[in-house]
């Protein structure tokens, strides 16, 4: 379960940086990487808003074009226009959102509002890659035996990340590679599971805003069309696939002893 700490606007930088070693590396990284002269910048890589992987009415009936249209279009558009606006004339405007978000976590008000932004552009558009046309239905088989390994049943890991994406308030449902073990987690509003050592496979946006026009209070249904109507597994199973080869087998769990669970 993710339990970052976002530091309030008022924390210092130097309550920060006795919080945590590594926070106080990346907030180091992030003052002296900040706010260097536009020409001492490498090529630029600007920053872009992203489309749509599919048109606004492709999930249809299980998410509404005018849905798609408010969240990408207003929404992630707003958090992707943000970052870009508060990169600008930064070294961070030609870096990655993966990159601003591991360097700006941090308790420094300014860092921290495009921090927040960050997060949130690189999680919209890895919500919309979670989705698919004709999406759900059976799991590859790489997915599928990661899945099987960590929950027992396609129907168990269902279930729990259905749980999650039940959760009270606004944030995400994951389904993640933490040690080289399948699992799922939540992540609060705009925390990102990229600062708790897990490579995301695939999430579910649980903010009212991605489902309240289709399912208002019924957001139990809305995490069910989700699972059997519009994950897009082929995405995970891509994730995983990338994630794999890098995964350090010294911190690889142990083998299941299978024998042990049956009867
Ligand atoms: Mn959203």
């Amino acid at each position: 379960m993710g339990s970052l700490t976002i530091h309030s606007p008022t924390s210092s930088r130097r309550q920060f940086l006795k919080t945590t070693a590594a926070g106080a590396t990346l907030a180091t990284a992030a003052i002296t990487g900040l706010y260097r002269p536009a020409s001492a910048q490498k090529k630029a890589i600007p920053l872009l808003f992203p489309t749509l992987p599919y048109p606004e009415n492709a999930l249809e009936p299980y998410l509404s074009a005018k849905t798609l249209h408010i969240h990408h279009d207003r929404h992630h558009r707003k958090y992707m226009e943000e970052t870009i606006a508060r990169v600008k004339g930064t070294d961070y405007e030609n870096a990655t959102l993966e990159k601003i978000i591991k360097e700006t976590y941090g308790g420094i008000t300014m860092i921290e509002t495009l921090h927040l932004m960050a997060v949130l552009a690189w999680n919209h558009d890895f919500y919309w890659k979670s989705m698919k046309p004709k999406g759900g239905g059976e799991l590859p088989p790489k997915l599928k035996t990661m899945i099987l390994e960590a929950f027992g049943s396609v129907d168990a890991f269902k279930k729990e990340f259905k749980e999650a994406a039940m959760t009270f308030g606004s944030g995400w449902a994951w389904l993640v590679l933490d040690k080289g073990k399948a699992a799922v987690t939540y992540t609060k509003y705009h925390e990102s599971p990229l600062l708790l050592n897990q490579t995301p496979l695939l999430t579910t946006d649980t903010w009212e805003h991605a489902y309240y026009l289709d399912y208002q209070d019924r957001k139990g249904d809305y995490a069910d069309a989700f699972l059997n109507n519009l994950a897009n597994w082929s995405f995970a199973e891509k994730n995983l696939s990338a994630a794999a080869p890098a995964a350090p087998s010294t911190t690889a769990p142990a083998p299941v002893k299978k024998s042990e669970k049956k009867k």
